[in-house]
């Protein structure tokens, strides 16, 4: 638990925390973040963010004002000196500044030494929002997103440079990769970029089939595509949960919520609705805002139930535990030959062809149920590139939320692999390791307990298809706010229209606008777009949240400091003049 919480309870029960963020991969992250940024970038353009920090970092150092016959546009010396005497009170903070670095040039804003500064102001920060996260993956940020990628050994991520979780500068990645000399890190999205079509063009092509590889975006936006390394994007991630002070030990409890509820609580909060989140061993936990940024759910899309005995020769890609699994290990082993089918479209299923075969697999039978779609992102690129704001303006223009529910299936269009893992197939396809099967389904299956093989029977047939070892569906999982255990409360007591399981939440992603439970990522599609359940969704889904949550919880430290105001003044932002009103004389 971060930050002081808000209402002193009775001793009988906890304090009341501003806010419960249940999830803590990405778009938790993300929220988390952004609640502590002071300067969005969605707010600040990269040269006020230069600005704003070159600020903070010198003021005080440099002769500004003295430079000036005293005053600067109004701004006294002395103020300055007070914001750094604040700071000056920790022994690391003066003692980290070299001359070196009080004469060096602006940096960057997403700088490593700016990381410094602001993770040491906030950890002293008492009036901060109090913050909880529950997860049920483990007790640290993104461990199911870490455990997803070391499972199928995933070297890179698909999306690009400014697809990730930093409130402050959409080219934050991009900086710490060069600040941190990681270009090596950086694998280039080939083919992608170029000269973009124009409005005229691409209203005539509207009506085509979006050719594979074409061109979209334009050849000024090239440093943006290229996808970061998993390692690279870790670390970065390390860095935003650094410098926002997002690591104390108690900010993450591993468990697994499966209740929530609104109401007055007869003891905590008779007047007012706060939350009760339950646990899954009972732990109650209260605040005032919950904001659910639990990705896709937890219940996995499969062709077929799975019997007890079925269970152990197939599974979910998620539910990948050890690699090939154990009878096809032995198999591998004693020099047998192996026969393994993976289901799916994505580009996990993809992950998961290559890695059975590198693992010594004889042979993959990989069967899609619709087309082998070859796409660089989960997005149409006309999401991505110069006119991604012509399609969102039509999105959030939309009549209703059976169009934006067309659009969300339009851009994403189903699963789809990257030309890189395109060409891996094709090399496997080469070797006679892998066999790819469009439009088939299991239509029939037998699982022979002895043996550990299936006899499948598919439409249309596969020719001599063999026994099977093992099955790997990676199939999705299933976004249903209705299917969902710890929303069946919340469904009840305040209803929402829903969207093939999409809830139709608030324009600020409130689940009703009287009820401060916000939902972020993929449950947040009709109103954030095709993106939401992606990286982008991650950032778009705190900025917003943020916003709404300032009207919720009301401003907090409505008395400014006269630092504060001096920033402001710097920044833009405010009335200029208001600070003569303090100059003596
Ligand atoms: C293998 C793989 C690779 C991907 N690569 C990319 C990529 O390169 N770029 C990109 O943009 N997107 C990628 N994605 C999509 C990716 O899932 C999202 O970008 C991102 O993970 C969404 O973040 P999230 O926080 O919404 O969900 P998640 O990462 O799924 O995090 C949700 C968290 O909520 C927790 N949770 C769920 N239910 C509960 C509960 N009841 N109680 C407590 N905790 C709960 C989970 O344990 C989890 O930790 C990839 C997805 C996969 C599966």
């Amino acid at each position: 638990m971060v930050g002081k919480p808000t209402t002193t309870a009775t001793p009988s029960f906890p304090d009341i925390l501003d806010v419960i963020i249940v999830g803590a991969g990405p778009c938790g992250l993300a929220v988390a973040a952004r609640l502590r940024e002071e300067t969005p970038s969605a707010m600040f353009t990269d040269d006020e963010h230069q600005r704003y920090h070159w600020i903070n970092k010198h003021s005080g150092r440099m002769a500004l004002v003295q430079a000036h016959q005293g005053k600067l546009k109004g701004v006294k010396a002395d103020k300055w000196q007070r914001y750094d005497s604040r700071r000056g009170s920790s022994s690391t903070s003066s003692s980290s500044y070299s001359s070196a670095s009080a004469s060096s040039p602006p940096s960057l804003s997403s700088s490593v030494s700016s990381d410094q500064e602001i993770s040491m102001e906030e950890g002293d920060d008492s009036d901060g929002i109090s913050t909880l996260v529950l997860d049920s993956s483990g007790d640290q940020w993104m461990e199911r997103w870490n455990k997803a990628f070391r499972t199928l050994e995933i070297e890179q991520l698909r999306s690009p440079m400014f697809f990730h979780v930093d409130p402050r500068d959409r080219d934050g990645m991009l900086a710490y990769t060069q600040e941190s000399s990681r270009e090596k890190d950086l694998w280039e999205i080939s083919g992608c970029v170029g000269k973009e079509l124009s409005k005229h063009k691409k209203k005539k092509q509207r009506s085509r089939a979006q050719a594979v590889g074409e061109v979209e975006i334009d050849e000024r936006d090239r440093k943006d595509y290229f996808s970061p390394s998993t390692g690279l994007f870790a670390d970065y991630c390390g860095s935003i949960v650094s410098r926002y002070g997002l690591d104390s030990p108690e900010m993450i409890r591993n468990c697994e919520v499966n209740d929530i509820c609104y109401d007055y609580h007869p003891e905590l909060s008779p007047s007012e609705k706060i939350f009760t989140v339950t646990t899954a061993d009972g732990t109650r936990f209260y605040s005032r805002v919950v904001v659910l940024a639990i990705g896709p759910g937890r219940t996995k899309i499969l062709p077929f139930k799975l019997s007890g005995d079925e269970e152990q020769g197939a599974c979910h890609s998620t539910e990948i535990r050890t690699f090939p699994s154990p009878n096809v290990k032995v198999k591998i082993k004693q020099r047998q030959e192996t026969n393994v089918v993976v289901v799916g479209g994505g580009l996990s299923s993809a992950q998961v062809v290559d890695m059975a075969i590198r693992r010594g697999v004889t042979k993959v039978w990989f069967l899609m149920r619709s087309d082998f779609k070859v796409k660089h992102f989960d997005l149409a690129l006309n999401w991505m590139g110069k006119f991604k704001n012509f399609e969102k303006a039509a999105f959030w223009s939309a009549d209703t939320d059976e169009e934006r529910l067309e659009m969300i299936k339009a851009a994403r269009n189903g699963g789809s692999i990257t030309p890189r893992y395109q060409k891996i197939l094709k090399q496997h396809m080469a070797c006679h390791r892998l066999s790819i099967h469009p439009r088939t389904v299991i239509c029939g299956r037998e699982y022979c307990a002895s043996s550990r093989t299936w006899r499948l029977t598919t439409d249309p047939p596969i020719p001599d298809l063999p026994r099977i070892d093992y099955i790997y569906f990676a199939t999705g999982m299933q976004a249903d706010v209705n299917e969902l255990p710890l929303l069946r409360r919340m469904n009840h007591d305040y209803p929402i229209e829903t969207k093939q399981g999409l809830p139709c939440i608030t324009d600020d992603l409130m689940w009703q606008s009287h009820v401060p439970l916000f939902l972020t990522g993929r449950l947040g599609s009709l109103r954030l777009g095709p993106g939401a359940a992606n990286l982008e969704g991650a950032r778009l889904g705190a900025e917003r949240i943020a916003w709404a949550m300032d009207e919720v919880l009301g401003r907090k430290g409505s008395e400014e400091t006269g630092s504060e105001r001096s920033k402001q003044c710097f920044c833009g932002l405010g009335n200029r003049y208001a600070e003569l009103a303090d100059v003596d004389g």
